[in-house]
């Protein structure tokens, strides 16, 4: 017989994979709790997306501003640049409590049922939780979906006391203005504070562990985009060296050591540091060991419709989204695996496809990317026994971008060459995170250079980079 449950879905975690479930639910007419243990919106609204795009739009005006020598080159001649680092902080923390308040209005408004306090598993179709005033309870579901998400990774070695030696949590609220900052990882949560550092004067040293700055970025677009958010703004970079030990303090003293043998080379003194080397998920504490889930270094797995797996099979229950499954670790990659699991648990038959889920770094210009990198295609290439197309479309021949004067930009187009399908595009330049957008529907609707070609972009218009590129792929179609 059914038993009777206190509400048809539990989402765990606030974040915006379990605020896209949760919301979608109730508009479907299911009845939906949501339990969140720190603020509502998760990372992205308090810690992540939200306060560092807006501390990156502060960084963006005010280097424009200073950049006396592009402000001359349309003649206009600006007065020293005056910023007031206490309002750049607030406009950033504003932004992030009207956007929470929204969120969580939202979810009222659609006749969500906020939980507050912690959660965890207690069966595939029970969530035990501990209420914020430590009270004890325990909750029935249909299903359950986990979102939980993550948190910043710290390696051994490194001793952070927030306040010296931090990680994006605290380097978001912008409290102090170090002169010297070391940031350790050139991933892009290291490179958008990179670029906020910069703008604000400070002098930045940047340590890389892998064999070469910004490792998760396409070859040839790390080069370009390197030479000018890197060698540009006068940082140091160092690559293919570990900062073995970091000790607070004033000075903070990191050591850096071969990454090989781990021998010392150098010591350095700076006034901060800031940890940015990855994330890891906030699984430890859900128990899931109870209903037999072996976790992959602390992610959750899934299979493409959401449902967790135990032993390579899907619980029928049991969803995770977002962070905590490690898949395409961004807010609108949460956000559509919410979706999908909840239009599973509707009965709809629905599948997420990473491939067409586009990324950002929203530094100055920014870069972006879809699909496949290059090595990935070329795999994929020899494997499905096609040859592999490669077109580059540069921003100095745009106009638009010559009448901004940003012209430094290129884009990396990878397409199948047996029948012109887009298989990935990596962007850097002015707009990349809005223009990379065309090519992800391009690559969500499986189409063709040929197709895609003919297709007429306003002039001028940076998309008319993208055009270029397919109209450069059909003209090596045709050659071969
Ligand atoms: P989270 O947002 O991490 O939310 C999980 C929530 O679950 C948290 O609120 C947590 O408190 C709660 N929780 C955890 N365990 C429990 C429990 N047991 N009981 C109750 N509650 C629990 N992504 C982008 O797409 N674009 C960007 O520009 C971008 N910029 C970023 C910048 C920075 C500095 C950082 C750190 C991240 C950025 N991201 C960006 C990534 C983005 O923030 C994450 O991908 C996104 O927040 C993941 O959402 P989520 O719902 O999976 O998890």
């Amino acid at each position: 017989s059914e038993a009777n449950f206190e509400f048809d879905l539990i989402v765990i975690g606030a974040g915006y994979g379990g605020f896209d479930a949760a919301k979608h639910a109730a508009e479907h007419g299911l009845s939906v709790a949501i339990i969140e243990s720190r603020e509502m919106g998760g990372t992205c609204v308090n810690r992540g997306c939200v306060p560092s795009k807006a501390l990156l739009a502060a960084s963006g005006k005010v280097r424009e501003l200073a950049d006396a020598e592009h402000l001359s080159s349309f003649g206009i001649h600006a007065a020293p640049v005056r910023f007031e680092r206490r309002k750049i902080a607030e406009h950033a923390n504003q932004l992030v409590k009207n956007i929470r308040n929204n969120l969580t209005k939202a979810l009222e408004r659609s006749g969500v049922k906020i939980l507050r306090g912690y959660g965890r598993i207690e069966g595939t179709q029970k969530v035990g939780l501990r209420e914020s005033n430590g009270v004890d309870r325990l909750i029935s579901a249909k299903d359950i979906v986990i979102a939980t998400g993550s948190d910043p990774f710290v390696p051994p070695g490194i001793e952070t006391d927030g306040r010296t030696v931090f990680t994006s949590d605290e380097a978001i609220n912008l409290e102090w203005l170090p002169r010297w900052i070391a940031i350790i990882g050139s991933g892009y949560i290291g490179l958008e504070f990179a670029d906020v550092y910069t703008a604000l004067g400070c002098e930045v040293t940047m340590i890389e562990a892998l064999e070469r700055v910004m490792p998760t970025f396409d070859t040839d677009i790390a080069k370009i985009a390197g030479r000018n958010l890197i060698q540009g703004r006068d940082i140091d970079a160092r690559a293919g060296v570990l900062a073995s030990k970091v000790s607070p303090g004033c000075p903070v003293k990191i050591e850096l050591s071969d990454v090989k043998n781990r021998e010392l080379l150098e010591e350095l003194e700076v006034d901060a540091v800031l940890v940015a080397t990855g994330r890891v998920p906030t699984s430890a504490g859900l128990n899931l060991e109870s209903v037999g889930v072996k976790t992959n270094r602390g992610y959750i797995p899934i299979d493409d419709s959401m449902r967790v797996l135990v032993d390579g099979k899907p619980l029928k229950n049991l969803w995770a989204v977002g962070d905590v499954t490690g898949k395409l670790m961004l807010a609108h990659t949460a956000a559509a695996q919410g979706t999908v699991a909840v239009d599973n648990i509707l009965g709809k038959n629905r599948e997420i496809d990473y491939r067409s889920i586009p990324a950002a770094t929203f530094t100055h210009p920014e870069i972006s990317s879809v699909g496949m990198a290059e090595s990935e295609a070329k795999e994929f290439a020899e494997k499905n026994n096609f040859e592999l197309g490669i077109v580059r479309s540069y921003f100095k021949a745009n106009s638009k971008a010559l009448a901004e004067l940003e012209s430094d930009g290129l884009m990396k187009l990878l397409f199948r060459k047996d029948n012109g399908e887009v298989l990935g595009a990596h962007i850097y330049g002015l707009h990349a995170a809005d223009l990379i957008q065309e090519v992800a529907n391009a690559v969500a609707r499986r189409q063709k250079v040929n197709e895609l070609a003919i297709e007429v972009h306003t002039h001028p218009t940076l998309s008319e980079v993208i055009e270029v590129a397919y109209k450069q792929a059909v003209a090596q179609l045709k050659q071969s």
